[in-house]
């Protein structure tokens, strides 16, 4: 009833709604820790974690407590020309904690607006300096960076539907994706012939995660950051996805030696799943250029820098280290990465298995990834496939009993699915 109910007014993004009924989707009333509970009753286990953004479970203690400390505060108050005490505390904890130089925080809602934001710091950087000519930019294949025009340029040609909109995408210089394995060497190419036009890089670290987790080493990451700091471009990491824990280090960043990004955009579990908030962080660099020059950076959410999202977001980042939820991450990761060898890629019809940390793409046969997962979540445990990859992304503080019920409700579904 209450899927029909919403079929009829919600339209829902990524989904084709003339077959949205047809795939019993869970129409969510609340939740419990890492379950989702639907209007009927039924238990799910979020093994999606709510596409990415949930880290320690739903209706966590310290985090309702701290969101209704502030609504007794203020809920929000515009950041353009004034501040707000409880972002002046998030960006003074984020300082300590992101591989960024000096950092400076510009807030907005979502992943996609902080990509677009990183974009155009990078854009004024260089034109008020009057420096001419430095107004494109170079991204990978398969990356993706969010559905907004600008993030979406910057995305593959072939992913999420960006090629429909190519008459609206602005040309980037298109370096291959991490499945190729001289993409970085052509990449630190493509920046040395290019220095004079780039504006900047923007590379997803480690992890491709709407690619299906494509995943690369460190050396590639430490090498692309030396070929842009010889060719003076800016690069920009876009850890929306990887970023608070999500790779087993709070930023993926952090896994490739030395490098430290001029730009960083960060969004999905900054609250923990709780509240829309992204960030763009600047290094000091970028910051007193602006400065020197006199010049607002001409770019503002009204929503940027929300109060409520700002206090969730403080407690949660204490709630990382309290529940050392890292370290779960890393212990999660090699039980998940054993028992899919164990007990899922045995299978002839599952391809690749890629993790890291849980981030984690099962390929499975052509034309399945949808009844696999439409299987999984029928027996409880919600997942949601991008094309045929199957996509396992667990709240951090998954138990290692959630973890062998994914990995066994998979191994049913993909049996169930594929003989
Ligand atoms: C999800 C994602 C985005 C976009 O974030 P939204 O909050 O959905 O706009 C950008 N970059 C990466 C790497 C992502 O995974």
């Amino acid at each position: 009833m209450w899927a029909e109910r919403d079929a009829a007014v919600v339209w829902h993004g990524f989904t084709d709604m003339s077959a949205y009924l047809d795939h019993c989707p869970v129409v969510v009333e609340r939740a419990e820790g890492h379950e989702l509970i639907d209007t009927e009753g039924r238990r799910y286990l979020d093994a999606v974690s709510s596409l990415w953004v949930n880290t320690l479970g739903h209706r966590v203690p310290e985090l309702d407590e701290a969101l209704r400390d502030q609504l007794d505060r203020v809920a929000h108050s515009t950041l353009l020309g004034n501040g707000n005490r409880v972002v002046v505390e998030l960006a003074e904890a984020l300082a300590g904690v992101v591989p960024v130089v000096a950092p400076r925080f510009l807030f907005a809602s979502d992943g996609a607006s902080a990509v677009e934001m990183a974009l155009k710091l990078a854009f004024q950087f260089w034109a008020l300096q009057g420096v001419r000519g430095r107004t494109s930019y170079l991204a990978f294949g398969r990356a993706y960076h969010g559905d907004t025009v600008g993030a979406l340029s910057l995305g593959a040609d072939d992913g999420f539907g960006a090629a429909l909109f190519d008459p609206l995408r602005f040309p980037v210089m298109r370096a291959p994706g991490y499945d190729e394995p001289a993409c970085f060497e052509v990449a630190c190419r493509m920046v040395d012939a290019n220095a004079g036009r780039l504006a900047g890089v923007v590379v997803e670290p480690m992890v491709q995660g709407a690619a299906g987790m494509r995943v690369a080493g460190p050396d590639g990451f430490v090498a692309l950051a030396e070929a842009c700091r010889a060719a003076d471009v800016l690069l920009i990491h876009d850890e929306v996805a990887t970023g608070f824990g999500r790779t087993g280090t709070l930023f993926a960043t952090e896994q490739c030696p030395r490098v430290r990004p001029d730009l960083l955009c960060l969004g999905k579990g900054i609250t923990g799943g709780y509240l829309p908030l992204a960030v763009t962080v600047a290094n000091g660099r970028i910051h007193d250029a602006f400065a020197d020059a006199g010049q607002a950076f001409a770019h503002g959410h009204s929503y940027g820098g929300n109060a409520l999202a700002a206090a969730v977001a403080l407690r949660h980042l204490r709630l990382l280290d309290e529940r050392d939820a890292l370290a779960n991450v890393v212990a999660r990761s090699a039980q998940l990465a054993g028992l899919l060898t164990e007990h899922v890629s045995p299978h002839p019809g599952v391809g690749e298995v890629r993790i890291t940390g849980l981030l984690c793409g099962v390929d499975v046969a052509p034309g399945t990834g949808r009844a696999v997962c439409d299987a999984a979540v029928a027996a409880g445990v919600l997942l949601r496939p991008i094309g045929d990859t199957v996509i396992i992304v667990p709240p951090l503080t998954i138990t290692a009993a959630e973890i062998e019920r994914i990995v066994d409700v998979l191994a049913r579904a993909i049996r169930a699915e594929l003989g």
